[in-house]
């Protein structure tokens, strides 16, 4: 929809341009979220696409995601050797139900700044251990647990000003065995809850709840957890929720099933996956869930 309060939108091409951010002046990604609802507050925007970016970086360390890389890109990232994790980006991108044309615009860092609990991008970051870097308005660089992003329902550490620059998923991670399930009231409705497991060469395995609560809620073990032992960590769960998209009930118990399923997957023998992969988008129906 148009945002007929909106008189200007700056292109950022410095840093130095986000100073133009405030109460009534917001950043613009892809703005598949910002312009679907009334924002009768802003007049202005500072667009983060015409900083340039680049999408996807690729080091020793791991990868480096800008907060401007869109699904699409993420999704068509080639894997490279020993990237055991791989699959999982194509995985959480299909966590979002939009079609070819959300998946073209939507970035990864509007998808944490948006903050829902059904975020993807949210999920992703989590389940891999990614650490966020924050551009705070003051000219000061935060480096934080992409876990510890989201705080709640649309709730984030970002400030008034402050722009989410990137996310660095670990080397160790892309490395890891994961397994990802997730579920909705639908078969395009808007997660009720997406659960992952990660299991780490060096035996750890950490189980990353999303969508079925507030916030990210991990728990983590030394090696592959019995079944009891995980249904006892994950009734320890207290941030389940409710609303549209499921009640707190069904999420702590669908969680519990998709997290005995996940874990009996690693248990299992791991399955190399494919050399590379191109995945398409989805073509499914426009309507937001
Ligand atoms: C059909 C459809 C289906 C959808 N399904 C889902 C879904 O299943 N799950 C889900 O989570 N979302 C969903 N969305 C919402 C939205 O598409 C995604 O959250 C998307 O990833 C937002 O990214 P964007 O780049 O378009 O953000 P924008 O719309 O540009 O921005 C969203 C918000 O984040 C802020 N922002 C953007 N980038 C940054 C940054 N780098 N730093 C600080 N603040 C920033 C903006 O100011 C704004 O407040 C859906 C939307 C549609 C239209």
């Amino acid at each position: 929809m148009d945002l007929n309060t909106v008189v200007t939108i700056t292109p950022a091409r410095e840093r130095a341009d986000l100073g133009l951010l405030g109460e009534t002046v917001a950043p613009l990604a892809g703005g598949s979220e910002l312009f679907a609802d009334p924002r009768v507050h802003l007049t202005g925007l500072v667009d983060l696409q015409s900083f340039g970016w680049p999408a996807l970086t690729v080091t020793p360390e791991g990868l480096e995601i800008a907060a401007t890389c869109t699904l699409a890109q993420l999704a068509a990232l080639p894997t490279r050797p020993g990237w055991t994790a791989h699959p999982l980006l194509f995985e959480c991108c299909t966590a979002l139900y939009g079609s070819f044309k959300v998946w073209n615009v939507a970035t990864v860092g509007g998808n944490l700044a948006t903050a829902l609990p059904a975020g993807p991008m949210t999920s992703l970051a989590a389940a891999l251990d990614a650490e966020v870097l924050v551009w705070r308005r003051d000219g000061s660089d935060e480096h934080l647990p992409a876990a510890g992003f989201v705080t709640g329902d649309m709730t984030t550490v970002l400030r008034t000003g402050d722009v989410l620059r990137s996310i660095h998923i670990p080397d160790a991670s892309l490395r890891a065995r994961t397994a990802f399930r997730k579920i909705a009231l639908s078969p395009i409705g808007r997660s009720g809850a997406v659960v992952i497991g990660r299991l780490d060469r060096d035996g750890r395995f950490t189980l990353t709840v999303t969508a079925a609560t507030l916030r990210p809620v991990q728990l983590r073990y030394a090696t592959l957890p019995t079944a009891s032992a995980l249904r006892a960590g994950v009734d320890g769960i207290d941030a389940w929720f409710t609303d549209a998209h499921g009640a707190a009930d069904w999420r702590a118990a669908v969680s519990a099933v998709l997290a005995e399923e996940i874990r009996q997957q690693l248990e299992g023998p791991e399955h190399v996956p494919a050399a590379t992969r191109a995945e398409t988008p989805p073509t499914g129906s426009e309507a937001r869930p």
